[in-house]
């Protein structure tokens, strides 16, 4: 998660969905193709497809850890990462 100083608004489901992959996917799901690119494109194929949160960054962090309390957000992600997966190995985009 990159932050310039200019960066005033954020979509803390942009951190929240790379963590889900990295802690809940990854482990668990050997990916057909595993380079950047295909990971990056199932991230965002997946913040398409869940309702941004939106804050500042100045309070970002403490948002970012409360919406980690929502288990049933957490795992609706979880669902759509899955789901992501499948559509980019199916169609990995190289
Ligand atoms: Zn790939």
């Amino acid at each position: 998660m990159q932050l310039t100083g200019e960066t005033q608004i954020l979509n803390a489901m942009e951190p929240i969905v790379h963590s889900i992959f990295e802690e809940h996917v990854l482990p668990n799901r050997a990916l057909k193709c595993d380079c950047d690119k295909c990971k990056l494109d199932i991230i965002v194929l997946t913040l398409n497809h869940v309702k941004p949160h939106y804050t500042s960054t100045q309070v970002g962090e403490a948002y970012i850890k409360a919406l980690y309390m929502n288990t049933q957000m957490i795992s609706d992600v979880i669902q759509e990462l899955a789901r992501s997966v499948l559509v980019v190995e199916q169609k990995p985009n190289h």
